[in-house]
């Protein structure tokens, strides 16, 4: 059948399925196999990305083991009915699906003389790699296990299979697997002891005896342990490996990941059910994992690892170090690994040099999958006597480097188009290229102690902890660690999320801690052979140096190398691909991305970025260095306005100077000043030696002082004397910021630089409020222009941050000229969540599913976006020409922003390092929306 006919008989099936749901009869089971399928790629809801992606290779002609796939709605159904249930409603489905697989390979699941077996796979809609059971070599029993080696003509594979399947089996449906870190797996403690009493090292040295003999002793720790005897029939141990992979979904670390990366719980996980291929049938047969480009920098660069006569998992345990897919993979990692060329090819050779034949193949193989799927794949395969098979294909997972450049690279190879290469781009990712790099200064001092793999790019640097749990009370304290692990398993994973850097001494490329790593950014470098790792004592020994808990190390996740100490961090140098992405964003956003920053050098840095001015700056900040905050001080402890005035003829030039600062470094952009916002006794001094000070400055009594600083203090400073309640109790301080700003820009222009203010009213909640602190600013602006016999151009507006402001901003709207939200003040005030305690409730109530994310960081639609959409209409019904942007810290989160975009917003303002972020979000929701 080509290609079309494939296309045609997969639309044909969904066709059936459609009208059988209409006729309420639901299709459960979906069978692929032998360039046939009845699934697509684009079913990833129904099918689970790798079930989807397995019927889509099938119908690209690419050999792929017989299978089923349950769909991801019985892994839903299962939670609500439970197993009898399912097991009723799948029952026929599920014959099919097998007797499927038989007809394909012509073989019998349970029969004694040809027999079928087969593996067990969960598979979700987006990856959730090690976070799900699968069983492989299901089907076996001790008579079955004698068929397959008369068959195979291969005793040792029938019985390494058959303690494989006990063992697995045992740990993921019999629930054998140890609870915690500290457990030992029984199934692990037995094949340690037998290996220690034939003084062998590897699981290739068991003979068939000794394999024979595990199955025996594995028996029996499932008795010892279940109190039942290990299912002999294949029926039983294929509904019991089902039924797991649904458990599986509702395990402690899958909802934890789920939670992580914001996928919902409802999704559930589709089941896999395969013939099993056997990449441990000899040296002809072998396992590994490929990418189809460089997942760590994005390089075209075809790379993976493989293990001769292994299964698949053997290569994701780190329990043996893979070798090299490429030759030219296999000479860079020797290099690393400081390993001759002579014991490389002796030792360590590639696919490409053992079996040149099926690399060829395999090759052609990655090319067509990534012309398929225009996007890096992420391949499993398995070699059956030198026959090549796939056993899966994704989207790879890459760091932010990589994202850029295969987007880039892809546009370039005109694989994908403008827009699909932004959408490529996962715009939080982009704060991975601004990651830190060690300090090449620090470096000079550096020892490295070992080397390992460069799992995931980046510096690191912390403090050593042994177990992830420590990680975890660490971090809590504040503290920076390296989670240190001889291996990484999913149950690791809270302790690799809050560590900065991950070292393991065990696993290579695609181990566990190095997928994860680079799936979260963080720095890894994995399978540091040389370092010894004691959970015990709890050390780590590297270059003969012994490290406890505590002791500091860096990593450097680009080269694989580890340090000893702690070496200081710089910012990242930015590529050519991270220029060329940022000026495709700007021929895609409609909104513009301003910056919010208080000092020229801020400036500079987000103008870098590309702002397209400033959206916020927070005059107040600027009062708190150097002598400022003496005249500050004296202005807010005066006894009248005389006294006020004095100071601020003191603050006067120093504020027009800063202007002048921050109005050069944006030239001929706009720039956002905002009028002294915080409560006033932030400034006056609390200290004893402080108000001392003060008192000298002053000539009045400490007693003074205290008296005074006692009488500003507020109960509950977010809701008192701040905002535009300061200029209009005292509007001698909103004389002296506009005098400043008007001036500033004035003089700018006398030098031939072109100053664009806009001020901004800080809290309003009324009209009047607004309107009195407006008038004093125009009429401050006139004064001077008078005085100065010129002019410059300048807008007034407002913050919207209280809920009433949202309300009544048709009646603001009439004489501002700009509003900008202030969704830190309004999401504040519109939950009743204070901002500065809220963390001591907000992670509980996030746990508990209270609430999906912090809405200090993420804006929450629903209900404080509900106000900002009316803030906008009922502005602009008033003010057709007001600009609206957005300053709170949601300003620099991609999901806000793109809800900023569709409420109608001018621009979004964040913190300089998150411009890129914020113009590729904008660039998104453009695209999004067309
Ligand atoms: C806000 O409230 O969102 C805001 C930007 O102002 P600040 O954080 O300074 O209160
Ligand atoms: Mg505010």
């Amino acid at each position: 059948m080509n290609r079309n006919n494939n296309y045609f008989y997969s639309k044909f099936i969904n066709l059936i399925y459609k009208i059988g749901e209409k006729m309420n009869i639901k299709k459960r089971v979906y069978t692929f196999g032998n360039k046939k399928a009845e699934g697509r790629t684009d079913m990833k809801n129904l099918l689970g990305g790798k079930g989807a992606n397995l019927a889509e290779m099938n119908l690209v002609g690419i050999p792929v083991p017989p299978g089923f796939t349950i769909t991801t709605e019985v892994c839903t159904e299962y939670n609500q009915k439970g197993k009898k249930e399912v097991i009723k409603l799948l029952k026929d489905e599920v014959n099919i699906g097998i007797e499927y697989i038989e007809n394909v390979i012509g073989t019998k699941f349970g029969d004694k003389e040809n027999p079928c077996l087969v593996s067990v796979r969960s598979g979700a809609r987006v990856s959730m790699p090690g976070m799900m059971d699968t069983v492989l070599n299901l089907g076996l029993n001790d008579e079955v296990v004698e068929g397959i080696a008369k068959k195979t003509n291969n005793e040792r594979l029938a019985w390494d299979s058959y303690r494989r399947f006990v063992q697995m089996y045992g740990d993921v449906v019999l629930g054998m697997k140890p609870a915690s870190k500290e457990d030992i797996d029984p199934f692990e403690e037995i094949m340690e002891s037998v290996k220690e009493k034939k003084g062998i090292k590897e699981d290739t040295e068991f003979s068939v005896d000794d394999l024979k003999d595990l199955v025996i002793k594995f028996k029996k720790a499932v008795k010892d342990v279940t109190g039942h005897d290990f299912p002999v029939d294949p029926w039983e141990q294929l509904w019991g490996a089902i039924i797991a992979v649904f458990d599986s979904w509702e395990t402690e670390r899958a909802i934890y990941y789920r939670k992580i990366n914001g996928i919902p719980g409802d999704w559930g996980t589709a089941v896999n059910v395969q013939a099993m291929v056997f990449g441990n049938m000899g040296e002809d047969s072998a396992t590994g994992v490929a990418f189809t480009r460089d997942a760590g920098t994005g390089e075209e660069l075809f790379n993976g690892e493989y293990l001769i006569n292994a299964q698949g998992e053997d290569v994701v345990a780190g329990t043996r170090t893979p070798q090299q897919i490429t030759k030219e993979g296999s000479i860079r990692w020797a290099k690393l690994a400081i390993v001759s060329e002579s014991e490389r090819s002796e030792k360590y050779p590639s696919l490409e040099e053992t079996m040149p034949e099926v690399y060829k193949e395999l090759f052609e193989t990655q090319k067509k999958l990534e012309l398929h799927y225009k996007d890096m794949q992420d391949l499993e395969f398995t070699i059956q006597n030198k026959k090549l098979w796939l056993l899966q294909t994704r989207n790879g997972k890459r760091t932010g480097a990589a994202m850029v450049k295969i987007a880039m690279d892809m546009l370039d190879e005109n694989l994908i188009d403008e827009k699909t290469s932004l959408l490529r781009v996962e715009p939080n990712r982009l704060d991975e290229l601004l990651h830190p790099v060690f300090d090449e200064e620090a470096m000079e001092n550096a020892n490295v102690i070992a080397k390992g793999l460069p799992a995931s790019p980046g510096a690191a640097t912390g403090q050593i902890v042994f177990f992830a749990d420590d990680a975890e009370k660490w971090s809590l304290d504040k503290k920076e660690v390296v989670l240190v692990r001889i291996e990484t398993s999913p149950e690791d994973l809270k302790g690799m999320h809050v560590a900065n850097g991950i070292l393991t001494a065990r696993g290579g490329m695609t181990s566990h801690a190095a997928v994860v790593a680079r799936g979260m950014g963080k720095c890894c470098v994995s399978g540091a052979g040389s370092v010894k790792i004691n959970y015990k004592t709890p050390t780590l020994t590297a270059d003969g140096k012994v490290f406890k808990e505590g002791d500091w190390i860096s990593l450097n996740g680009s080269t694989g190398e580890v340090y000893e100490g702690k070496i200081d961090t710089i910012d990242p140098k930015l590529s050519g691909n991270f220029d060329k992405l940022m000026k495709l964003t700007d021929k895609y956003a409609k909104m513009l991305v301003r910056t919010n920053a208080d000092t020229p050098h801020d400036s500079q840095v987000a103008r870098n970025f590309g702002a397209q001015g400033i959206g916020l700056c927070r005059t107040e900040h600027m009062f708190f260095e150097g002598d400022r905050i003496k005249a500050m001080r004296e202005m807010i402890l005066a006894d009248d306005e005389t006294g006020r005035r004095k100071a601020l003829e003191k603050l006067l030039p120093i504020q027009r100077q800063d202007f002048e600062g921050i109005f050069e470094a944006m030239h001929d952009l706009p720039v956002t000043v905002r009028l002294l916002d915080p409560p006033l006794h932030e400034f006056v001094p609390h200290e004893e030696e402080n108000q001392k000070d003060m008192a000298d400055e002053m000539g009045v009594s400490v007693e003074e002082i205290k008296r005074k600083v006692e009488n500003l203090a507020e109960f509950n400073p977010m809701l008192g004397h701040r905002g535009c309640r300061l200029g209009n109790t005292y509007p001698e301080i909103t004389e002296m910021q506009a005098r400043a700003i008007i001036e500033a820009a004035l003089n700018l222009k006398e030098k031939g630089i072109k100053a664009v203010p806009e001020i901004m009213i800080p809290l309003t909640g009324s009209e009047k409020e607004y309107r009195m602190q407006e008038d004093i600013v125009r009429r401050i602006a006139n004064t001077v222009f008078t005085e100065r016999n010129d002019k410059i151009e300048y807008l007034v507006g407002t913050m919207i941050e209280i809920p009433r402001a949202t309300l009544v901003a048709d009646k603001i709207a009439e004489t501002a000229e700009f509003f900008s939200f202030g969704t830190n003040d309004l999401t504040q005030m519109t939950f009743g969540y204070s901002r500065d305690d809220a963390g001591t409730f907000l992670p509980i109530y996030i746990e508990k599913g209270i609430l999906k994310n912090d809405p200090f960081e993420v804006l929450d639609q629903t209900g404080v976006g509900q106000l900002v959409k009316i803030g906008i209409e009922r502005g602009r019904s008033t003010n057709p020409k007001l600009k609206v942007g957005i300053c709170g810290e949601h300003g620099g989160e991609p999901s806000s922003v793109e809800f900023f975009y569709s409420a109608g917003m001018n621009y979004v303002s964040c913190s300089p390092f998150r411009v890129p972020i914020a113009r590729l979000a904008a660039a998104h929701a453009a695209i999004k929306e067309d």
